[in-house]
C-alpha cells in the first residue's frame, strides 16, 4: 500500500507551493487516514493578545522546511501510517459556545474514521471540546498537558469557557483520568497563592518550570509513563510552555520556561504510550515576526506524529 508523502525539497522549492501540513497531500476528510493533521483558527476564548486565529495557517507555512524522517529518535512515520492535512474546522469567529459545538463535531468526525487527530490551534480554548469528543470515542484519557499555566480557573470574567478553563471543566465532565494526569511547566503570576493547588487536590500531578529548571525531564516522563500505561492518552502542548527566548509569538508570554530539548523530552517521551490525540496550540503569529514560534509548532507537531503508536522506525 502507498503512503502518503510530503512533497520533496527536490521536487518543488521548499518556499513553494500550496502551504498544506509538511507538504502532505489535502484530504477533504479522514477516511482511510490512521492520522491526520487539521487546523482549529480561533482566538476568540483568549484573555490577553489574540491572533491565535492565524495559527493554523502560520504553522503550515513554516512546516515546509520538515523533512520527512527523524533524524533524532530514527522515526519513519511516512513508511507506516496514512497522513494528510484535512484543512481547518469551520469555527463560527462570533460565538464561542457554538465554536465548541463545532470542533466536537468536527473532531468526533475525524475519530469515527479511526483516525487520530493532531490539532494545530488556535487558543486554549480548544481543548475542551477537542477533549469531549476523544471522550466520547474513548473514555476519559489520561493527559500530558505542558504550558505556563494551569488553565484550571473556575471562570474569566464570568464565563466558563475561556482558554484559561479548559481543563477545569475537563475534570467536571470526566474526560480525563485525574490521576493520570500530569501537567507540566507552569509558572509566572497567578490570581492566588493556591492556583497551582487546584489540580493537585484532583490528583493532578503538577510539575513547575522551576522544579524543571537546569534538568532532564526524560526520567519524569519514564515515571509517567509507567504510571499511565496502556490508557489512552492526550497531549495538549501549549507553546507559552516554552520559555519566550524560543517562543516569544504567543499571547501570555512567561519568563523562565523550558527550553526546546526539554519541549523534545517530554514529546518523545510519550513514545510507547496510546496516544489517542493531540494539539499545539496558542501560538500567534502576529506577536512571531520571526515566524520561529510557528515553526518550532510545527516541528513539535511532527515530533507528536512520530511517537505514535504505529510509527515505527525506517524498514530501509
Ligand atoms: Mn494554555
Ligand atoms: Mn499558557
Amino acid at each position: 500500500m502507498g503512503f502518503n508523502q510530503p512533497l520533496g525539497g527536490n521536487e518543488m522549492a521548499r518556499f513553494a507551493g500550496i502551504a498544506s501540513m509538511m507538504r502532505l497531500p489535502i484530504a477533504r476528510d479522514a477516511a482511510g487516514l490512521d492520522a491526520c493533521f487539521v487546523g482549529i483558527p480561533m482566538d476568540i476564548g483568549a484573555s490577553n493578545r489574540a491572533g491565535t486565529r492565524h495559527g493554523p495557517r502560520q504553522i503550515r507555512t513554516e512546516s515546509c522546511l520538515i523533512r520527512p524522517y527523524n533524524m533524532g529518535t530514527g522515526a519513519a512515520p511516512f513508511e507506516h501510517i496514512q497522513v494528510a492535512d484535512i484543512g481547518d474546522i469551520a469555527i463560527n469567529t462570533f460565538n464561542l459556545a457554538a465554536t465548541c459545538d463545532i470542533i466536537t463535531e468536527g473532531i468526533g468526525s475525524i475519530l469515527d474514521c479511526d483516525a487520530v487527530p493532531l490539532v494545530l490551534g488556535g487558543d486554549h480554548t480548544l481543548t475542551y471540546p477537542v477533549l469531549r469528543a476523544i471522550a466520547r470515542k474513548h473514555g476519559p484519557v489520561a493527559l500530558i498537558h505542558v504550558d505556563a499555566h494551569a488553565d484550571t480557573s473556575e471562570t474569566m470574567f464570568g464565563e466558563r469557557i475561556t482558554h484559561g478553563t479548559p481543563f477545569r471543566r475537563a475534570v467536571e465532565e470526566q474526560l480525563i483520568v485525574r490521576d493520570k494526569t500530569i501537567q507540566i511547566g507552569l509558572r509566572g503570576s497567578g490570581y492566588s497563592p493556591g492556583d497551582f493547588d487546584w489540580g493537585r487536590r484532583q490528583g493532578f500531578e503538577v510539575v513547575t518550570a522551576e522544579m524543571c529548571w537546569h534538568k532532564s525531564l526524560a526520567p519524569l516522563m519514564e515515571t509517567t509513563r509507567r504510571r499511565i500505561g496502556d490508557t489512552p492518552t492526550y497531549i495538549s502542548f501549549d507553546i507559552d510552555s516554552l520559555d519566550p527566548a524560543y517562543a516569544p509569538g504567543t499571547g501570555t508570554v512567561e519568563l523562565g520556561g523550558l527550553t526546546t530539548i526539554q519541549a523534545l523530552e517530554i514529546v518523545r517521551g510519550c513514545h510507547g504510550l496510546n496516544v489517542v490525540g493531540a494539539d499545539l496550540v496558542e501560538v500567534s503569529p502576529p506577536y512571531d515576526p520571526s515566524g520561529n514560534t510557528a515553526l518550532i509548532g510545527a516541528q513539535l507537531l511532527f515530533e507528536m506524529l512520530c511517537i505514535l503508536p504505529d510509527v515505527k522506525s525506517s524498514a530501509g
